[in-house]
């Protein structure tokens, strides 16, 4: 954790350098047409600079230079001992200057300091770690064939992949695609978010310090009309690897079709349970969850415990404890290491949140805390955390992914009404169960329609735990050894001896 003051992170701030530029083929270079967008902070509305546009033709030059170098064999043919030793470079090189990209992502998407420093640095630094570590470390299959005959089941690079990720977490997102992706051999175009480029950008010239050879990361920012759907529309991109909402996951899949049937493999939205029942061990314990689960990185949380399921026995004694807990998450300037909620990340997406807030309110809820704009005069874009109680699972506040600091407080009476509750969403991401009964709590874990299920905390795992979702959030995993498989194809070689 840093020792800086705001005064002091404020001063960095004002001499960053901002690289704004694509980078291909190992080089950065303006898009082809010229064309630049404004990035503002959502911190102030202040202008940090200018970002290339990419668009099809970008596109072109970067598959071309990421397709080279997957057959030239630079990087996709190397010793996995010696992808381990660029990767775990890589790493070092992210870790020597965390502070710089921690910054950099704060004044990007208005997450408080802290948090990048504590969150999202190590969480990126750990993913490009954590595979390279592993990639000298896995063995291929030999079949349990007759004598007479050898059967070999080996993974190989799938080619160039195109990761497409989202503004919330955007070196992390990045990182939880490029660690695996890279450690087995792919060449990747990286499309940041336009709502969130720097780091993505920054950390190409870092990879290539580290010994990553040119073309085998390239990374194009811009819009996703643009150049991430020249990216999923091209004919030599073999997998794409997308983080970001449904909507557009949908979009990715038709594609895909539309092209050349590349692998498509997508962590899309969530409206994630979590479920407290009477008998939870610390009651305490998950009303400070409950409002973590919301409140952290202001909602912008794929796995944001947004919809929160209370034991009727229980409710009117414990929704004021969450109440409490939630006034401990206040809005504040980003860049003041104290700050827990910092600013949304623009104002479009300010609007999106205080329409859901009314609708909440038009369709009866009751609004119990938070609700409205805060830190006006900041120039950002900030909103209070805010709770509903006596919502309904149909209401759209229950339904819709916010993504925002908005929880629904919704009363539930036996173990089947939560599960019916917790299931009905065309989501499948994450839920929490908080109870003391063992049974209950596997009964639930199986019951749940969720890639990750948390018992008595929210928000648990680390590298080794597989993460994505069911249904309508997702397929495939990132993280874990899972993720690989993603990135390889499987071929079966057979030879009769
Ligand atoms: P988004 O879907 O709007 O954008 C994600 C990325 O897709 C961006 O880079 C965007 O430019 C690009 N894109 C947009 N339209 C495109 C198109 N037509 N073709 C190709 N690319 C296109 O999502 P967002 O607003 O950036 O992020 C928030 C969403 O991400 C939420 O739904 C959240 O739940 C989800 N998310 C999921 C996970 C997970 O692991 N499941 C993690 C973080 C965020």
């Amino acid at each position: 954790m840093s020792h800086l003051t705001r005064a002091e992170w404020e001063a960095r701030a004002k001499v960053l350098d901002i690289e704004g530029r694509a980078f291909i083929d190992g080089q950065y270079r303006p898009a082809r047409s010229g064309a630049t967008f404004e990035c503002v902070s959502p911190v102030d509305g202040r202008l940090l600079g200018l970002v290339a546009s990419c668009d099809v033709a970008d596109a072109e030059l970067a598959v071309t230079s990421a397709r080279a170098a997957f057959e030239s064999g630079v990087w996709s043919r190397q010793a996995p001992a010696v992808r381990k030793a660029v990767m775990l470079r890589f790493s070092d090189l992210l870790q020597s200057h965390a502070e710089e990209l921690a910054l950099l992502e704060t004044l990007d998407m208005g997450k408080p300091i802290a948090d990048s420093l504590s969150v999202d640095l190590p969480g990126a630094i750990d993913s490009i770690r954590w595979c390279g570590e592993a990639i000298d470390k896995i063995y291929d299959e030999v079949a349990a064939t007759a004598v007479d005959q050898l059967g070999l089941v080996t993974r190989e690079p799938v080619g160039v992949v195109a990761a497409i990720v989202p503004w919330n977490f955007p070196l992390m997102m990045a990182s939880w695609k490029l660690g695996p992706a890279l450690a087995t051999g792919n060449s990747v175009i990286l499309k940041p978010s336009e709502r969130s480029p720097l780091t993505a950008i920054r950390i190409a010239q870092l990879a290539l310090e580290a010994g990553l050879p040119a073309g085998v990361l390239n990374v194009l920012p811009g819009y996703g009309h643009t150049v991430g759907k020249a990216l999923a529309l091209h004919g030599d991109v073999d997998a794409l690897a997308f983080t970001g909402s449904t909507r557009v996951a949908k979009q990715l899949l038709v594609y895909a079709g539309e092209s050349n049937m590349k692998r498509v493999w997508l962590e899309a939205g969530g409206k994630s349970p979590n479920i407290v029942f009477a008998d939870a061990p610390d009651l305490q314990a998950a009303a400070e969850a409950a409002a973590a689960a919301i409140a952290f990185n202001q909602g912008e949380v794929c796995t944001a415990g947004s919809r929160l399921l209370v034991q009727a026995s229980i409710k009117a004694r414990f929704v004021p404890m969450v109440v409490e807990a939630m006034k401990d998450w206040k809005p504040g300037h980003p860049l003041d290491p104290g700050t827990n909620v910092g600013a949304l990340v623009d104002a479009r997406h300010l609007e999106g949140v205080l329409h859901h807030i009314r609708q909440g309110q038009d369709q009866g809820a009751q609004l119990l805390l938070g609700g409205r704009v805060a830190l006006e005069d900041s120039g950002g874009s900030y909103v209070e955390p805010t709770l509903f109680d006596n919502v309904s699972n149909s209401m759209n506040i229950a339904r819709e992914e916010i993504f925002g600091p908005v929880l629904s407080v919704i009363e539930f009476d036996e173990a089947e009404d939560a599960v019916r509750i917790a299931n009905d969403t065309p989501y499948g991401l994450a839920a929490a169960v908080w109870t003391a009964n063992l049974s209950r709590a596997h009964t639930m874990a199986r019951a749940l329609r969720a890639g990750s299920v948390w018992v008595n905390l929210y928000d648990g795992g680390d590298m080794m735990a597989p993460f994505g979702g069911y249904k309508q959030s997702g397929n495939g995993r990132d993280k874990s050894l899972h993720a690989f498989d993603k990135y390889t194809e499987i071929k079966a070689t057979w030879i009769q001896l």
